[in-house]
């Protein structure tokens, strides 16, 4: 038996088991995870590990001794089958079984896979774990000739990587501007001009139809009659929440593991954060599912505090980051209701900040290389800070005096 069990050595798995022990919860933890690796950090895959600058010691959460330290038991390499709730037992492996008294779904996303005619061929692949890159670093090369789906965060990282690696990169995107789910046309824009300086094209308004080639891809065939020379394709066609296992078990779920604001299911004793996870945000109001960084750690967080008792509702403004060459651009809060947008540069013209207003209420920023400022941002967005957008466009503003 073991006091906890935690399904998912990801970001949200790992964290979890730390907060438990940083809390002094002495009971018993096991973590329970596919992949052989011990939890680890997904962001660098698309950025520092794929491109060399980052070693793998630096991308697992923690050190290797951490586990055997904080005496929480990793039984990696292995997938949870079925959860039996009413005798409070995972099965997983090959006919190995486990009771819980307090069970923890950290399942996290998968990739969402694209079936078109050809994406079986050699050297088509998807960015999502550290073998995936650790295949794409053996066979990018120089003079590759890389394609790109989707023109999303993970796919521009990608771009980026590849185009410093001085790799022929082309990006396919369907809709008619780069990362449209999240940012606004100024960022699309200027992103769209970075990636040009740095020799990537651009395809806006296409769509994948098939890959070609005899064993390994060697043309990438669109709409619009585009028809690429390719031999290397990575596909960043978004994300899934991985729910079917909570959703056998009977916990409830709709577009991922439903959660209260403590992180527990419709079931008791099981609980659910990360990726996986569809819960309310009191502080937007409203329900959300959120792939980052931040809401696998903070939920991980509300989890542990709910285990040992210390209920502390989920109460966070979602921000993400992505790195793409050497600009950083910082997003917090959710834009897309906001009926303003107020842009205000630095003085010597090399970051900006984006402002997204709904009734000169702050609901949003992204800041492009502006990594001060942005840390006001994240206070005046959690604040529901107040100001007309004439205001906000007066560069003699000081930011911090709106606090
Ligand atoms: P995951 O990391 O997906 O972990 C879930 C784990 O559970 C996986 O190991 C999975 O194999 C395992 N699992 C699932 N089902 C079972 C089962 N039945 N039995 C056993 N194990 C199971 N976010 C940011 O904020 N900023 C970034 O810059 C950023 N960059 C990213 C770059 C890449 C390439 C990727 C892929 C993601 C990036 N993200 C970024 C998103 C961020 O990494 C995720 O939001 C975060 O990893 C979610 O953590 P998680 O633990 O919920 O899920």
């Amino acid at each position: 038996m073991s006091d906890v069990v935690i399904i998912g050595s990801g970001h949200a798995g790992g964290q979890c088991a730390a907060a438990l022990r940083s809390s002094k919860f002495e009971g018993s933890i096991t973590i329970i995870g596919e992949e052989t690796h011990p939890p680890y950090q997904r962001p660098p895959l698309s950025k520092g590990f794929l491109s060399g600058e980052v070693g793998i010691e630096r991308v697992y959460l923690k050190k290797d001794d951490f586990y055997n330290k904080n005496n929480i038991t990793l039984k990696l390499n292995n997938r949870v089958n079925l959860i039996d709730k009413d005798k409070k037992i995972v099965f997983f492996g090959d006919n190995q079984e486990l009771p819980y008294k307090n069970l923890i779904l950290a399942t996290g996303s998968r990739v969402r896979k694209l079936d078109v005619p050809g994406s079986s061929l050699d050297n088509v692949g998807y960015l999502r774990n550290i073998e995936d890159v650790e295949n794409l670093k053996d066979i990018l090369s120089k003079k590759s000739k890389v394609v790109i789906v989707g023109a999303g965060y993970i796919g521009l990282e990608v771009a980026s990587v590849c185009a410093q690696m001085e790799s022929d990169v082309t990006v396919i995107e369907m809709a008619d501007r780069v990362m449209n789910r999240t940012v606004d046309p100024i960022i699309s824009d200027y992103y769209h001009k970075l990636h040009q300086s740095y020799g990537v094209k651009i395809l806006l308004n296409t769509a994948l139809q098939s890959f070609t080639g005899s064993k390994s891809v060697e043309k990438v065939i669109c709409s619009e009659g585009a028809d690429l020379e390719a031999n290397v394709v990575i596909i960043g066609a978004g994300i899934i929440p991985n729910t079917e296992l909570a959703e056998s078990a009977g916990i409830e779920c709709d577009n991922g593991i439903l959660v209260d604001k403590y992180c527990a299911t419709s079931i008791s004793n099981i609980y659910a954060c990360g990726d996986c996870t569809n819960h309310p945000n009191e502080l937007l109001n409203t329900r959300l599912r959120l792939e980052s960084v931040h809401n696998a750690l903070e939920q991980a967080k509300t989890t542990a505090n709910s285990i040992i008792g210390e209920k502390i509702a989920y109460n966070q403004v979602p921000w993400f980051w992505s790195d793409q060459y050497d600009h950083k651009l910082q997003i917090v809060g959710l834009s897309g209701s906001h009926n303003e947008v107020v842009t205000r540069e630095s003085e010597k013209n090399t970051s900006f900040t984006i402002f997204y207003l709904r009734d000169n209420e702050l609901i949003a920023c992204d800041a492009v290389n502006n990594p001060k400022e942005f840390l006001i941002c994240k206070k005046l967005v959690a604040n529901k800070v107040k100001i007309s957008s004439d205001k906000l466009k007066d560069p003699t503003l000081d930011l911090n005096n709106l606090l």
